[in-house]
């Protein structure tokens, strides 16, 4: 296994290896982020046939942790980690949903959500998360000093990172803006048993605590500027490909905030292009929400980047001004053809309540995704027979009060199109016989005009 090799280096290209085992999160020299770079002549020792076969014969199989999505790929992943520092929930290997109806709707024959929020803790940040703790417990069994695990975050990476630390009995701090903080925000992370700490601030400034505590209190930072969390995400795109069969779609819509899962994305099929596993590029597509869309004004400027001060959204999760991964993020649009679209409030509620009437549950974040995946539609940019991929990044059962909300018409400044609030009927039978033959399609007194 230590036959493979990734070690950190600076994405900017300054020299030098830095070990992943130890706490480096950007370069010493220039102070950019680090990447992890892998031993690509090593890999090639293997040919591309026999990575898939070797892929196919561990996915989702039994054989513990090798069934889970991301360990089943541990050579392009986290090579030298030993099996007895995994600290592993299952991860990866989502469903592809195969979106009949919605995209017969909209007039594409071939179109898949990819159920990234059918996992542990109903994010896709689980796929990033089980790389991090596990390098944490390595580290520790190695005899690293590390005090805790910790993260600034209003959302899923701190679900992800209480769980992971959690399942490894490792100490996990959560810091969150006290003001912005939803119970259901709060349910997972206090469950978990991590020190939620809820700051009289904003985002950045819990930022700006957890990094500090990170260079001076041996507390290792969860972020997403820790590079370790994009080799577990990289392994979505590898997934997707296999999934079918080794065959790339034609175009993947990701909703972006931080912009580590778009570059993660890049990343995996980089690797897959590297190794000959496959030689076509899809197309990538990020949206984003218009009240938080710096990257989707960078991609009409040319891609000339300026941080904006993100507005309040549904989709909280992406409410951010200033991502820590646009330069990543624009070199791998830049290579895949890539484009960004957006998506108003009253946009994204009403494309994830249309495709929800399909029979999917989306989340408020895979609602900017399906409204970008709308207006390339209609703008003509796609073909029917496409295969099309919308990547869902969280679970709709996270999010009770925005489809509460939206479908008794309880959201500020949205009129719904698709709002389904249930009906109050006396307890009386003719009564309910009534309300259905006003309310059902096709019920007898519809049918009898
Ligand atoms: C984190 C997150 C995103 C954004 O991912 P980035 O890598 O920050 O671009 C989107 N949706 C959900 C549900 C998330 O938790
Ligand atoms: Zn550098």
């Amino acid at each position: 296994m230590t036959y493979y090799r990734a070690v950190l280096q600076c994405v900017a290209g300054c020299p030098g290896d830095h070990a992943i085992w130890t706490p480096t999160y950007r370069c010493p020299h220039c102070g950019n982020l680090l990447q992890v770079v892998h031993d690509l002549d090593a890999l090639r020792g293997r040919s591309a046939a026999d990575w898939m076969r070797l892929f196919d014969e561990r996915f989702k199989r039994t054989a513990w942790p090798r069934g889970s999505g991301v360990w089943g790929k541990r050579e392009w992943v986290c090579p030298d980690i030993r099996d007895e520092n995994l600290v592993s929930t299952g991860e990866g290997g989502s469903q592809l949903f195969r979106a009949e109806r919605y995209g017969s709707e909209l007039g594409l024959d071939d179109l898949w959500i990819k159920l990234c929020g059918n996992s542990h803790t109903g994010s896709f940040k689980d796929l990033g998360m089980t790389v991090l703790v596990s390098v944490v417990k390595q580290m520790m069994a190695d005899g690293a000093y590390v005090r805790a695990v910790a993260c600034a975050s209003t959302g899923d990476t701190s679900a992800s990172l209480a769980a992971y630390a959690a399942v490894a009995g490792i100490p996990a701090i959560v810091i969150l803006p006290r003001a912005r903080v939803s119970p259901t925000q709060l349910a997972q992370p206090m469950a978990n048993g991590a020190l939620v700490l809820a700051l009289d601030t904003d985002f950045d400034g819990c930022m700006a605590i957890v990094q500090r505590l990170a260079a001076e209190e041996g507390v290792y930072l969860a972020n997403s500027m820790n590079s370790l969390r994009l080799e577990g995400q990289k392994t979505l795109s590898i997934e997707i490909v296999q999934q079918f069969d080794w065959q790339v779609p034609d175009l993947i819509i990701v909703p972006g905030g931080n912009l580590g899962n778009i570059s993660a994305i890049g990343a995996g099929f980089s690797v897959m292009q590297n190794l000959g596993l496959v030689t076509k590029r899809p197309r990538l597509v990020v949206a984003q929400a218009a009240s938080a869309n710096p990257l989707y004004l960078a991609y009409r400027n040319n891609w000339t980047f300026q941080p904006v001060t993100a507005r309040p959204t549904l989709a909280s999760a992406i409410q951010i001004g200033n991502p820590v991964s646009v330069g990543k993020a624009i070199r791998v649009l830049q290579r895949y053809d890539g484009l960004v679209e957006q998506a108003t409030e009253h946009e994204l509620a009403d494309a994830a309540a249309r495709a929800d009437r399909t029979g999917t549950f989306n989340c408020p974040h895979t609602g900017v995704a399906l409204a970008a995946l709308e207006k390339l539609v209609a703008r003509g940019e796609l073909r029917r027979s496409d295969r099309v991929i919308v990547i869902s990044t969280a679970s709709g059962l996270k999010f009770p009060d925005f489809k509460i909300a939206y479908h008794t018409r309880a959201l500020p400044d949205i009129t719904p199109r698709y709002a389904n609030p249930p009906v109050d009927v006396p307890n009386d039978y003719d009564a309910v016989r009534g309300a259905i033959d006003r309310l059902v399609r096709g019920s007898k007194s519809t049918i009898d005009g």
